[in-house]
């Protein structure tokens, strides 16, 4: 499926890991969020107002360092007419490795997400937090904590819990009002227990087909309330499916939501491991299968790429590749990992001139947005993924052979 938004979100997670390696030498590293919907001459005359107190920083250096940055920040926002949709975020500071050297550099970012924090900030390091947010909101997993009393039906989006349904149940507990029989009491007792459970399913059913993009659904709860839940069968088949498991907690609620979280941790991990280990079990039986619809090795993956036969393309974090442009007797472009370098021209034996460098993946974005190729990160703590490691740490499944 094409989806520039998972797209832009694999390139927000690799500026976060590269922004948040960057330490200043000093206080000189600025941060600035416009907010979506912000006026942007605001945040211009905030700049120039910080600007103005720069002068008071007592370290010579610092305060030509603060102030070049305020300057670049605020030219780059010059070139906006105003505020993108999603806000924008701006990072820009000294970043050269030798003390009293300068090299003031600048990166940018229309995040996938509106942004809602408003922030000037100078400090050591950048502040990330707004866009780690983000990146953690791709990972969406359900909930539902029942128990006899009391039922929610929650998604958990990165460290966030969102309940979206809440209700009390009228079922009596196992101890009867006097005068009526016990026979009656237990069956009167089993049909609220069944409505009550047709109520909670139909919410479940309902919020979790709203969001298809939930990796998983825990079960949780205090007492045997919840396996019952499961016993009845009333999910829908594409839910059940996402099932991981049960939790234990002590309590139902806002608070039972958090112990849910916190005890089901195992339970996600596990998840993606699996989800990890078969994608790639499945990439080894294709590469092995005459005929099979895999491609491995970096030049393989990225000449089927472009010819729009990759359905989904697989990459170990451990491995950074990239895209060199280069001149010798003609412009010529090769595939490498990073810190390769391309060999002298066996046409015109001249050195080769490097004139760029791109990271694979924005290497890639065209023709993978055009051809709707899914770009897949994998780790390498997993046996599979150690193993992928030796194919080179890149390959793709195939649409059909060509
Ligand atoms: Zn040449």
């Amino acid at each position: 499926m094409t989806d520039p938004l998972e797209k832009e979100k694999t390139k927000l997670k690799k500026l976060v890991r590269e922004l948040g390696s960057i330490k200043g030498r000093h206080t000189e590293l600025v941060t600035v969020y416009v907010p979506a919907g912000y006026n942007l001459n605001e945040m211009i005359n905030t700049l120039r107002n910080e600007q103005s107190t720069a002068i008071n920083i007592k370290s010579k250096a610092v305060r030509k360092n603060v102030t070049a940055a305020l300057d670049k920040i605020i030219q780059y926002l010059g070139n906006y007419r105003k505020t993108p949709p999603n806000g924008l975020a701006v990072f820009c500071g000294n970043v050269a490795e030798k003390e009293g050297q300068t090299d003031i550099k600048l990166w940018a970012l229309e995040p996938p997400e509106p942004l809602r924090a408003r922030l000037y900030w100078c400090f050591q390091q950048f502040d990330l937090r707004p866009l780690e947010e983000m990146v953690a909101e791709r990972e969406i997993y359900g909930i539902i904590l029942i128990d006899r009393s009391e039922a929610d039906v929650a998604l958990l989006k990165g460290k966030k819990i969102e309940s979206l349904f809440h209700a009390d149940s009228l079922v009596p507990g196992k101890s009867r009002a006097g005068g009526q029989s016990s026979a009656r009491f237990a069956r009167v007792r089993e049909g609220l227990k069944h409505d009550w459970f047709k109520q909670v399913t139909e919410a479940a059913n309902k919020i979790f087909s709203d969001h298809p993009e939930i990796l998983g659904i825990m079960i949780s709860g205090p007492g045997p309330t919840k396996e019952e839940f499961l016993k009845e069968e009333l999910l829908h088949a594409e839910v059940k499916k996402k099932i991981l498991g049960t939790v234990d907690t002590s309590y139902t609620g806002d608070h039972g939501l958090s112990e849910t979280v916190e005890r089901g941790q195992d339970l996600i991990r596990e998840s993606a491991v699996v989800k990890e280990k078969n994608l790639l079990q499945r990439f080894f039986m294709e590469v092995q299968k005459p005929g099979g619809l895999a491609v491995y090795g970096l030049d393989e993956t990225v000449n089927a790429v472009n010819r729009g036969i990759v359905e989904e393309v697989l990459a170990s974090e451990k491995v950074e590749f990239v895209e060199i442009e280069y001149e010798c007797h003609e412009r010529k472009k090769i595939y490498a990992k990073r810190g390769e370098r391309p060999q002298a021209c066996n046409e015109c034996n001249r050195a080769p001139v490097v004139i760029g460098e791109k990271e694979l993946e924005d290497a890639l974005m065209d023709a993978s947005i055009q051809f709707g190729t899914k770009i897949t990160i994998v780790s390498a703590d997993t046996r599979e993924g150690q193993q992928f490691l030796a194919f080179g740490g890149i390959g793709g499944f195939l649409r059909y052979r060509a």
